[in-house]
Formats: structure tokens, C-alpha cells, sequence
């Protein structure tokens, strides 16, 4: 089993990378290339023919028949429609063709994707293009074309093309606030990302007996069972062998595919892992997280288990989430929240950092909306997760630098000193400062910031988009101020030592899941959104619509697409996840426990007439009482449900409101007198497998 993998000459020898384009395009076409991408220009068609020529050549050598242009829609996966290469020479046989036009563009008839109404049916046609920042690769016999996702009349339809608008927008602004630090140097600003991935990994043949799973990758109903996760025995512990082959499988198909997975572990809750990769540039490293679900799903079928990835599979047991650490360094690899050794170094480190709090303070609201969705709602704020409120954890260290930057403002206390900027050393912050305290939505560890709201099926685009956005938005107006200074220091010492007054009340250090946190930050005025439906009446407010305007992030008309888009699928989740348990209720669980309490009924007639009566069968009655008690409850329940469900306002934003405050109670109520009968009813009569079947099977 355990073959030795040569694992340097396996990464990424399924994608047409920088290396591979080199060794097998002429030098004129790779200087090209380089060209292009170095400096943001179009590919000529010349080119594009040489590029697909060698692609189309390499890509059949790895066995591709198909090539598909691969995009990144609003519904946060990723979609493909594969075109094989053969073109007929006319005598009946065919010939393997691909062009540099085929390459660069693609038009797939994607008139179903969601628009948001961006597209009106007379010019639904969506056109692909290439992103040539952005490798191709070979997979499952196709040649994969990472692409752009757009509109007849040039509006994104996807997440991949306002990613890569927000990326040269914090690269520029940044680049703005390094020239002001003497830095001529830099031309590019890269945005660094890295993404922990949970999942949970259950075996098949359990998973199909479930119609909820099947339906909507969570279970709907399910009794807690009488082990969870209390022993904390799951954690960092041994790997199963089924789960360590699948593991060692999922890496070398991954490194086939360029994706940097490095890290790999058991995680909290039985049946949940984690796998990490290495950072890259922001957009790779979504690309990256995309395969990695897609191979992970994959990859699970072929060892007999299934890879859930919803946020929430079973509840009273722990979630999924992702991490998305984040950082900004130079072309030249300067990471540029490296606290640094210099005044002047640390003077430029505490621009960014103020940059940075400002953003999440000011743009609280959209950060929150970046992770709002149904599956998001179970885990923020249920004591497993960060609350839904937005706050920073900044450690002790650098708190405490914050704090004497601003009691040195205050000139009426002479007692504490004053710390000016530039000028001053910081105190020298040790350098793993990476912090132990998971109950913060984004903490500073060190050199990057750890972003852990995000659910663990969701792109990491929109989440990227909103950090890059912000912090793009207060780089400029710090530079507007810098670059009109007539005194650089002063200016700059009056800047940091304001900001971090005003944004004092987004830094926490203390225990996230307290109740005296949210007390405590609805004191400091901090907004707590703590589901989709109330984050999501905060999205359009005038003060987004600029921001992402302004910086060319979305159009108003693209923003509002995508509000629509998120309200439409929040509402027809929710409506499935309804319909699909009053099915299970008519279909399984009442005729389940009526047939239980007709068998004990039955054997109450026997003992009866069998003893004249002596004999009382006092335990069966009572079952038999409080199944039916409990059946009457849960079909009462069921039926408001259906109810419910027929009279949902037309309007998206009250129908969201409206499944959110009326659907969801009434199906939690359903849920309620659903796992109280799995408590009554025998096992054998039981429809499909219990909790304890599929988490300690
Ligand atoms: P943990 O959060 O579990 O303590 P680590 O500190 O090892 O894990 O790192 C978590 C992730 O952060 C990894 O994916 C790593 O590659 C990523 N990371 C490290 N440095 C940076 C950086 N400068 N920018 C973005 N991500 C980074
Ligand atoms: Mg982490």
C-alpha cells in the first residue's frame, strides 16, 4: 500500500505551470507571456496560438481528450463544460485541434447560473476568459482553464474577476503608503493567503440511508447520542487506517494539482479533519481551496466514505469552519505585517496595522456579510465558533504598544510616556505570538491576520474581496493625508496615535464565547449580526455601495446583484432543508414510530387476554402513551411547517425574513418532538441510522 512517492517530482506535474510553459514554449512566446502578466496586458492572438499549441500537446501526453474553461459562478463552487479537442479532417476521421481564440475565450451556454438579474433572457450568453495569472492543469482526462466569468455586456458573474479587482487595488494603495516610507522599489503588492480547510468524512453506505444528508449535506434531525466529543479523544488523536489512506491519497493527487497541502489532522468532533495548505497569492490560493473541496469530495467516494463539508452536519457536535489567513507582502517578499526591527520599519508596520483596525471597525458589517450564509448561522456565536460580533485580537504585546500610542496623546497624564512614532523602538515583539485564544473572529498571529468566521463549504473569495476592499479604502485616505504633510513625522504620529484612539473599541483580547463579551461590545457600540437575515439588512447600506464602488470592486448594479443572489439562495436552502424534513416526518419517521407503538399495542391485547386481564403490561402502555403523545405533537408540527411554507411573502428580502423568523422556529419545533420519539422508538423500527451510526461507526 504504502508505495514511496517521489513528492518533488509529483508537485504540480498535472499543471501547465511557470516551469513547464518555460521548457515547452519557444522563448519568444514565453517572454511574452512574462511580459503580459508583468505588466497587466492582453495576450496578442499570436501568442494565445502558441500557448494553446503546447497546452493541447502537454494536456494529451497526460492523457486529456477534453479541455474546459473553468469558472468560479455566484453560487460559490466552481462550474466546467468540457469540449474535447477533436475536429473531423473530412475524410471521417478527426484531428486534435485547440486555438489561441479557444484558449482566451469561452462561451458556455450558462444562461442557468444565478445573475441576479444582471442578465436579461435576450442576452443570457455568459463569455469565459483566461486568466493567464492563473496555471492550467489536467484533470480526470480534461485540460482545466482557470477563467473569468462575465456578462454580454461586461458585468462579473462570478467571484474570481471582483477578487482580482480588490488584489490590484490594495496592491496600488499599498504601493502609495510604501513610496511615502522610501520605498521605491516595489512595484506590485501581493495579497497572502492561506486556508485550513475542516471536514468530516462518514462512510457511504450511512450516508445513503439518509435522505437529509443526501438532500442538504446536514442531518435534520438526529437525538444526541450518549458519546460526543466530551473526551476530547478525537483531537490530534491516532488516524484511522481507512482515514489515513484516504488522507495520503487526497495529498498526492493535491500536489499532482500545485495545491500546497501541508498539514493534516484530526480535528475536534469524531469523523472531523483538517487539512492546511502553504500560502500563496490570494487568487491561487482560492483556485487552491476550490480543488481541495472538489478533490476531497472525490477523492472520499473512491474509499467508500463521503466528504461533508457543511458547516454544521450534526448538531450538539462541533462544526467546520475555515481560517483564512491573510497577509500583504512585496513583490520582493517583504511581509508587510512583520513588525520590524528599525523605527522606521515598525512606523510603517503601525500604518498598516491602524489601516487595518480602522477597516474592520468601520466595515464591521460587511466582513459579517462576507460570511453570512444558512450553513454559517449554526456555527457563529454557538460557543464552537467566534460570535458574530467583529473584534480583534491583537495579544498582549502589541495591545500594549496600541495603548501607549494613545495615552500618549493624553497630555494631561504626565506620568505615562509618550511614544512617537519613528522615533521611538517598539519594544521587540517575539516572533511566534501566534495566539491560543480561538474564540477571536480575527486575530493577529504574528505577521498575518487569521480571519476564522468563514464556514467551511463557502468560497473564500467574497471573505479575501472584503479584506482587500477595506484595507485598499484606508491605505488611500492615509495616503491622501501623508502625501499632503508638510512635516511627514508629525503627520504621521498625529494619524496612527487618532486612529488608534478612535478604533480602540474593535481590539479584544478576552474570551470571545463569554456572555460578558457581548455585553461588553454592545457597550463599545460593536454590531452583533447573529444570523444571515439580520446581517443581510445591512449589506446595501449607502457606506458599502460607495466603498466598493469607489474602488471599482463592483458596480452598483453588480453589488446589487449580488445581494439579490445571496437572498435567493438563503431562502431556497432553507426551503428544501423544510420540505425535506416534512418528507422525512409523512414518510419515515411517524410511520416508524406508529408501527412501533401498534406492535406494543398489540402485545398489550395479548398479555391481556392471555392472563384475563391479570397482567397489566404497565411498561408498553406507557410507551405507548407517550409515543402517541409525542406523534400527535410532531404531526401537528409538521403540518404548521407545510403551512408555513405556503404562504412565504414574493418580495426576497421579507421572504428571508420570513423563513428566518418563522420557518426556522417551526422547523426546530418539528426537530424537537422528531429526536424525542428516535429516544422512544425501538432501533430495529428506526429509519435510517442514528447519530451513534454515523459519528462512532
Ligand atoms: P494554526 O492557525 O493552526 O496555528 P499556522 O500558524 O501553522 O496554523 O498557519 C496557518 C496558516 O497560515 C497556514 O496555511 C500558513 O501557510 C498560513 N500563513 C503563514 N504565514 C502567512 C502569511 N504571511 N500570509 C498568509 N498566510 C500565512
Ligand atoms: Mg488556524
Amino acid at each position: 500500500m504504502n508505495d514511496i512517492i517521489n513528492v518533488p517530482e509529483l508537485f504540480g506535474s498535472d499543471v501547465f505551470n511557470e516551469s513547464t510553459m518555460k521548457l515547452r514554449l519557444s522563448a519568444d512566446t514565453y517572454h511574452a507571456w512574462k511580459k503580459c502578466i508583468e505588466n497587466d496586458l492582453p495576450l496578442t492572438l499570436d501568442v494565445a496560438n502558441d500557448i494553446a499549441e503546447a497546452m493541447k500537446i502537454w494536456a494529451i501526453e497526460k492523457g486529456a481528450t477534453h479541455y474546459t474553461h473553468w469558472f468560479q459562478p455566484m453560487t460559490g463552487i466552481t462550474a466546467e463544460k468540457h469540449d474535447s479537442f477533436i475536429a473531423p479532417t473530412g475524410d471521417g476521421k478527426v484531428i486534435m485541434e485547440f486555438s489561441g481564440k479557444e484558449l482566451i475565450r469561452g462561451e458556455p451556454d450558462a444562461s442557468s447560473f444565478p445573475s441576479g438579474g444582471l442578465r436579461a433572457t435576450f442576452e443570457a450568453r455568459g463569455y469565459t476568459a483566461w486568466d493567464p495569472t492563473a496555471f492550467a492543469f489536467v484533470k480526470d482526462g480534461s485540460l482545466y482553464i482557470p477563467t473569468c466569468f462575465f456578462s454580454y455586456t461586461g458585468e462579473a458573474l462570478d467571484k474570481k474577476t471582483p477578487l482580482l479587482r480588490s488584489i490590484d487595488e490594495v496592491s496600488r494603495e499599498a504601493v502609495r503608503i510604501l513610496r511615502l516610507f522610501g520605498d521605491t522599489q516595489t512595484k506590485h503588492v501581493r495579497v497572502s493567503v492561506g486556508a485550513e480547510q475542516e471536514y468530516f468524512l462518514i462512510p457511504k453506505s450511512i450516508y445513503a440511508q439518509r435522505e437529509d444528508l443526501r438532500l442538504t449535506g446536514r442531518t435534520l434531525f438526529g437525538a444526541t447520542p450518549p458519546k460526543g466529543q466530551e473526551l476530547d479523544d478525537h483531537y490530534f488523536g491516532t488516524i484511522r487506517t481507512r482515514v489515513s489512506n484516504f488522507m495520503r491519497d487526497l495529498d498526492e493527487q493535491l500536489w499532482r494539482l500545485g495545491v500546497l497541502s501541508k498539514t493534516k489532522h484530526n480535528e475536534g468532533a469524531p469523523c472531523q479533519h483538517e487539512l492546511a495548505p502553504i500560502f500563496t497569492d490570494a487568487s491561487n490560493a482560492c483556485d487552491a481551496n476550490q480543488l481541495t473541496m472538489m478533490v476531497m469530495k472525490k477523492c472520499a467516494a473512491k474509499h467508500d466514505l463521503v466528504c461533508l463539508l457543511h458547516e454544521k452536519p450534526f448538531a450538539g457536535v462541533n462544526g467546520s469552519g475555515k481560517h483564512n489567513n491573510w497577509s500583504l507582502c512585496t513583490d520582493s517578499g517583504k511581509n508587510l505585517f512583520n513588525p520590524g526591527k528599525t523605527p522606521r520599519q515598525n512606523a510603517q508596520f503601525l500604518v498598516f496595522l491602524a489601516a487595518f483596525l480602522k477597516g474592520i471597525d468601520e466595515y464591521q458589517d460587511l466582513l459579517r456579510c462576507s460570511v453570512a450564509f444558512a450553513g454559517n448561522d449554526h456555527r457563529l456565536g454557538a460557543h464552537e465558533a467566534p460570535p458574530a460580533i467583529i473584534s480583534v485580537f491583537l495579544g498582549d504585546e502589541l495591545t500594549a504598544v496600541v495603548e501607549s500610542i494613545i495615552q500618549g496623546s493624553d497630555y494631561t497624564n504626565p506620568e505615562k510616556s509618550l511614544m512617537r512614532i519613528g522615533i521611538d523602538v517598539m519594544p521587540v515583539l517575539p516572533k511566534d505570538t501566534t495566539d491560543r485564544n480561538r474564540t477571536s473572529p480575527v486575530a493577529f498571529t504574528g505577521n498575518k491576520f487569521e480571519f476564522r468566521m468563514l464556514g467551511s463549504s463557502q468560497s473564500i473569495a467574497e471573505p479575501n474581496i472584503t479584506l482587500n476592499t477595506i484595507m485598499a479604502e484606508e491605505l488611500s485616505r492615509f495616503a491622501e493625508v501623508l502625501e499632503k504633510a508638510d512635516d511627514f513625522d508629525v503627520a504621521l504620529q498625529k494619524l496612527v496615535c487618532d486612529t488608534f484612539t478612535n478604533h480602540q473599541r474593535i481590539i479584544f483580547n478576552g474570551n470571545g464565547y463569554s456572555d460578558a463579551w457581548r455585553v461588553e461590545a454592545q457597550k463599545r457600540g460593536l454590531s452583533n449580526l447573529s444570523n444571515t437575515a439580520m446581517a443581510m439588512t445591512t449589506y446595501l447600506s449607502s457606506k458599502n455601495v460607495d466603498l466598493v464602488t469607489r474602488h471599482g470592486i463592483y458596480t452598483e448594479q453588480e453589488f446589487r446583484a449580488r445581494y439579490e443572489i445571496y437572498l435567493e439562495s438563503y431562502n431556497k436552502l432553507i426551503n428544501i432543508e423544510a420540505r425535506t424534513m416534512v418528507d422525512m416526518v409523512m414518510h419515515q419517521i411517524l410511520p416508524a414510530s406508529l408501527s412501533y407503538s401498534s406492535e406494543l399495542a398489540e402485545s398489550i391485547h395479548r398479555k391481556h387476554v392471555a392472563t384475563d386481564g391479570k397482567v397489566k403490561a404497565l411498561t408498553e402502555t406507557s410507551l405507548v402513551e407517550r409515543i402517541s403523545q409525542r406523534c400527535d405533537s410532531l404531526y401537528e408540527c409538521t403540518e404548521m411547517l407545510y403551512a408555513h411554507l405556503k404562504t412565504v411573502p414574493g418580495d426576497s428580502a421579507e421572504a428571508m425574513q420570513y423563513y428566518s423568523n418563522v420557518v426556522i422556529p417551526a422547523m426546530n419545533a418539528v426537530r424537537k418532538d422528531a429526536d424525542f420519539l428516535e429516544k422512544l422508538t425501538a432501533k430495529n423500527y428506526w429509519p435510517y441510522p442514528t447519530y451513534s451510526d454515523l459519528l462512532f461507526y
